[in-house]
């Protein structure tokens, strides 16, 4: 059993922020910045290709009421919204999550985009992806 279901059967302590039948939200125990919370859903789908749109949609909107919880008690200076999907994209548990993340200042987290427009041809992405 992986370590979120876990934590959700209660086998292990956490610090539960939220909890409904279908959802739970945790502090995450590296807080990145104060307030760093992860929200679940109960049932375990490894990732946001796996887990069933009408569930992912209750996890987001607990997201939202976290982050709103978190801006009006802490009052960042803005909040990052974050899905690891993949071990190459920093996933380190294959329980679908999401991160909410306080930002007290633009260097309390190293997320940075590199610009490569030069190397691709809009248009054609576009042609390939287009739903
Ligand atoms: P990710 O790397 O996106 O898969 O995120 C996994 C997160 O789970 C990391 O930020 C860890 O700090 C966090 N984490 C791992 N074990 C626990 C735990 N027992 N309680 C709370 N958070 C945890
Ligand atoms: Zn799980």
């Amino acid at each position: 059993m992986c370590i979120f279901c876990k934590i959700i059967k209660g086998e292990i302590p956490s610090k539960k922020l939220y909890e409904d039948d279908d959802v739970l939200a945790i502090l995450d125990i590296s807080q990145a910045t104060k307030g760093h919370t992860l929200i679940m859903p109960k049932k375990h789908y490894e990732n946001l290709l796996e887990i069933p749109s009408d569930e992912l949609r209750r996890v987001m909107i607990v997201a939202q009421m976290v982050a709103k919880k978190i801006n009006e008690v802490y009052k960042p200076a803005g909040i990052n919204l974050l899905n690891n999907c993949g071990e190459v994209a920093g996933q380190s548990v294959m329980h679908f999550h999401t991160h909410i993340i306080p930002r007290y200042t633009s260097s309390d987290l190293k997320l940075g985009f590199e610009n490569h427009m030069d190397q691709y041809d809009l248009d054609e992405i576009q042609k390939e992806l287009k739903l």
